[in-house]
């Protein structure tokens, strides 16, 4: 019974508003807004073909404070999901705040001026939301997001204490281009390309871009090289999860993958800083996007599966265990339910179910949260009802 603002109708929006639809009974109002209104209205009319739902649509900058402020004083969301950019985090999260909405994304700010992403600017509104009596979930996509609350499920059912956790993420699919990335290519490139860093013994450590590699069998996809990068959940993991002494991140990615970022990096064309070409100014890494496929338009060709999960070391009742949780996630399938990739599809349905779990008051809170603070039950239970399906083994 709840009225739901959705910004950014990219490859994610597509299918959060997908989901939302799907979950009508949960959210009997659906309203879409973004920079570009075509792409609205394209998410609008599939809704309305495969579910006969109307939805809302509206344009908005969410650069802007005011704008959003008037947008949510029009619609009168009891949720705003941004799916927008990490750019905007701190903009919709003032627009919350001024209007008492909740809020929720998918992936922590980051500054358009430097590839550096950390939670200190959001949990910064802790008290400020918690006075205002409103919530803001951080982070409720697959990882980080799912990966969270497999920590938290890891925690509550399977051990005393944790030591040890390994976030691996594997994109097994093939969509047929020499070169593409699987969501925004200007946050997915600023990313991987930055130096990695894991957290031991209570210390960040550094490293270079790719530097630390293993081979890691995946379920139902089979053995990949996985480099160790730096993602924005160990900041909060490291704080919430007890007794841990490390924590490592690490994706999959294929040697022409790495080839081309190389190539284009040592060109130049993942520079963030503006410069001058042809009397024009332009930044390299955005000019680069416009040259790359839209990953929304990736969804009919991609082919393969995606597994991602944890793997943590620790103890129960004295003994030592190691426990696997993950989803496999085949690309055709979710193109089938949601014309989207399995990346797309792997976001966007935990961010429908961390509304889910707010407007249905399963997680209440006043205040700034990542996704491992709540209890996990609820969320897991609807991972497997909406579509991620998840399984243990313990190795
Ligand atoms: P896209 O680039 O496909 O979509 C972003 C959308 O936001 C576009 O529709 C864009 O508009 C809109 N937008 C951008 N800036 C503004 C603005 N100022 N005002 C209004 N709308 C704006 O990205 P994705 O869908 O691939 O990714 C969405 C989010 O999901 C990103 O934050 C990404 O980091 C996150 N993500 C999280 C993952 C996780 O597991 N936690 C995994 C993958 C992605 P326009 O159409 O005009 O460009």
């Amino acid at each position: 019974m709840s009225n739901v603002l959705i910004i950014g109708a990219g490859g994610v929006g597509r299918v959060v508003v997908h989901k939302c639809a799907q979950n009508s009974s949960t959210f009997q109002k659906i309203t879409l807004a973004s920079r570009t209104l075509s792409k609205c209205k394209l998410y609008q009319q599939e809704v309305k073909n495969r579910y006969n739902i109307d939805i809302d649509i509206h344009k908005v900058n969410a650069d802007d404070v005011d704008d959003l402020v008037s947008l949510i004083n029009e619609v009168k969301p009891d949720i705003v999901l941004n799916i927008a950019l990490p750019y905007q985090d701190l903009t919709i999260m003032e627009a919350c705040l001024k209007t008492g909405v909740h809020y929720l994304d998918t992936a922590n700010y980051e500054h358009p001026d430097s590839a550096k992403f950390e939670y200190k600017e959001q949990w910064a509104y802790h008290n400020r939301y918690k006075e205002k009596g409103i919530m803001a979930l951080l982070g409720s996509g697959f990882d980080p997001g799912v990966t969270n609350v497999f920590c938290a499920y890891a925690q509550k059912h399977y051990f005393d204490e944790i030591h040890t956790i390994d976030i691996l993420d594997c994109n097994g699919g093939d969509h047929g281009y020499p070169f593409a990335t699987n969501f925004n290519p200007e946050i997915n490139l600023r990313e991987v390309s930055a130096n990695g860093r894991y957290w031991e013994n209570g210390k960040w450590i550094e490293t270079k871009p790719m530097e630390i590699k293993m081979v890691w069998d995946y379920p139902q996809i089979g053995p990949k090289d996985s480099y160790l990068l730096y993602h924005e959940e160990m900041e909060s993991l490291v704080k919430h999860i007890k007794g841990l002494k490390r924590i490592r991140f690490f994706m999959t990615f294929s040697q022409s993958y790495l080839t081309h970022m190389k190539c284009l990096e040592n060109v130049g064309m993942l520079g963030i800083k503006e410069i001058e070409h042809n009397g024009c100014k332009i930044i390299p890494i955005q000019f680069l996007q416009t040259l790359l496929p839209d990953p929304s338009t990736l969804g009919e060709r991609t082919k393969g599966k995606t597994n991602i999960g944890i793997v943590a070391t620790g103890t129960k009742d004295g003994e030592e265990k190691t426990i696997y949780i993950y989803n496999v996630c085949d690309h055709q399938e979710t193109y089938k339910e949601t014309l989207s990739q399995a990346v797309s599809y792997t976001t966007g349905v935990p961010a429908m179910i961390g509304a889910k779990m707010i407007v249905e008051k399963k997680w209440q809170a006043c205040g700034v949260y990542n996704m491992e603070q709540f209890d996990p039950d609820p969320f897991m239970e609807a991972l497997n009802k909406q579509g991620l399906p998840w399984f243990v083994e313990q190795l």
